[in-house]
């Protein structure tokens, strides 16, 4: 079976950013480079935050983190569960996530760009909210 991927760049990574990827990987959903960096510094972990931000970075622009803008503008950043095409239920109170999909958004998508002669379109749907544990 195929390792998914991703997973070479990863293990060619320094110690730090190994380290990086943990944190990422056992949040239950999506973190600011300042959670991450203090997360590692709790488990005794020393990585400077000029580290976390580069790596995040990094591991967004090879695709293998997701990335939200929060309403304040900061990136939110989360290792998926899958590679797949699926979209986010995003809590803006406490992070969590959950990975969603629904084949009619996808038909949408598609028929619009087909009737007004767009090729090659992507698109990126994040549905922000408050999760049932931070509501009332
Ligand atoms: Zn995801
Ligand atoms: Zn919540
Ligand atoms: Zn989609």
């Amino acid at each position: 079976m195929d390792e998914p991927k991703g997973r070479a760049s990863w293990r060619r990574g320094t110690r730090q950013r190994e380290s990086v990827v943990d944190a990422l990987g056992s949040a239950r959903g999506f973190r600011t480079a300042q959670q991450l960096h203090g997360q590692l510094e709790r488990s005794g972990r020393k990585v400077g935050l000029a580290t976390v931000y580069r790596t995040l970075n990094e591991l967004a622009e090879a695709g293998e983190v997701d990335v939200l803008r929060a309403a304040s503008g900061e990136a939110l950043f989360r290792r998926c569960a899958t590679d797949d095409h699926h979209h986010h239920l995003v809590c803006k109170e406490c992070g969590v996530s959950v990975e969603v999909g629904d084949r009619a958004v996808e038909a949408w998508v598609g028929r619009t760009a087909r009737r007004h002669g767009f090729t090659d379109v992507t698109h990126a749907l994040e549905l922000i909210g408050l999760c049932r544990d931070c509501t009332g």
